[in-house]
């Protein structure tokens, strides 16, 4: 009877916070660490510097090199492009053409490597799981069996990127086209699924762009530091292994493309709503290709590892309002900072 009643406080004061009891499709992962708290990243880890000190000489900004686009754009297509102007600031010129036919569907969020597809339906009670309390991350691994790599895996993440090695990239190439979006607050963050069609390529190696959602806190932290928020863009390749694509977000400029998926979010949580106007997701890239990259995981439960992680260097910026939009919704849908435990981690150069 107490434990009755345990549950129905507990699955009330999720709705009442806006977690859903029973997750619909949970996110590849979040991290949580307080973006003014880089303290309790640097314990026990690497020495690090004064976020202070470095912040400026290390900040990725929108004018870092890095490897530029590599346009393999067919002709421009001006009937697929989008009716919304300046979408995104210190973006590259979308490279629209005709949507190219997938190799194989990856249309669907993630792959079953994906946490969010393991949610709900198979483990209903396990799958609960949130960012704070009982079932927060420290949680996660003892929620459900299947979730065992959050809590003994030693490749999680997200971490926090600092003394890289330099590296001669394999160039980042993306070859995004515009589509019909699905957008759905599925009770951890907001998420868009994509048609198939659109493709990252890394050194011959091709990733299907599935979806892609977003952290309030960025979950990833350069040096120490958290940025506003982060996209994480989810491709999977034909065998399902999954690259992460994190686009840093920064106030600054507001973001019309932001703008306008905030506006499209379904009011009913878990329920998914098209996007009218074809939207292009070139639009949330930077200019500069510049990343880190490292081996993790997902990082939300159930925190699969084998996860290739590309982190731009450049940010994007949206507006403080907009940052605050999303916060209303996910205050801090984020994981926090997982010990990196010997990976290497690779900057281009
Ligand atoms: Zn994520």
């Amino acid at each position: 009877m107490r434990r009755l009643l345990l549950l129905s406080l507990v699955a009330f004061s999720c709705v009442a916070r806006g977690q859903e009891p029973a997750p619909v499709k949970p996110q590849e992962g979040a991290a949580a660490s307080s973006k003014v708290a880089p303290a309790t990243v640097a314990a026990g880890k690497e020495t690090a510097p004064k976020a202070s000190d470095k912040k400026e000489t290390e900040k990725p900004s929108a004018a870092a090199p890095g490897p530029k686009l590599v346009a393999t754009a067919l002709p421009k297509d001006k009937k697929a492009v989008t009716p919304v102007k300046h979408v995104v600031k210190h973006v590259s010129a979308p490279k629209h053409k005709a949507a190219a036919s997938s190799a194989n569907a990856a249309g669907e969020e993630g792959s079953h490597h994906e946490g969010e597809e393991h949610a709900g339906e198979a483990h209903p009670e396990g799958s609960h799981w949130s960012y704070e309390g009982e079932s927060g991350p420290e949680y996660w691994g003892s929620l459900d069996k299947a979730n065992s790599a959050c809590a003994v895996g030693r490749m999680q993440s997200p971490i926090d990127l600092q003394d890289a090695t330099r590296i001669s990239q394999p160039e980042l190439t993306f070859e995004y086209y515009p589509g019909e979006w699905q957008i759905v607050n599925n009770g951890h963050s907001v998420q868009v699924t994509v048609p198939a069609g659109s493709f990252l390529t890394v050194d011959g190696h091709q990733y299907v762009l599935a979806q892609f959602h977003f952290h309030h806190p960025s979950e990833e932290a350069i040096m120490g530091k958290h940025f506003d928020m982060v996209i994480h863009l989810v491709h999977k390749d034909r065998k399902g292994k999954l690259a992460v694509v994190a686009v840093l977000l920064s106030d600054g400029l507001a973001s019309n493309l932001i703008q306008t998926l905030w506006e499209s979010i379904p009011k009913e949580k878990g329920k998914t709503e098209t996007i009218s106007n074809k939207l292009d997701p070139m639009m949330l890239l930077p200019e500069s290709r510049a990343y880190y990259a490292y081996q993790g995981s997902l990082t939300t439960p159930p925190c699969t590892e084998g996860v290739q992680w590309f982190v731009l260097k450049a940010p994007l910026t949206i507006s403080e309002d907009e940052e605050r939009a999303f916060a209303a919704l996910y205050p801090h849908n984020v994981r926090p900072l997982q010990p990196r435990s010997g990976r290497v981690l690779e900057a281009s150069k």
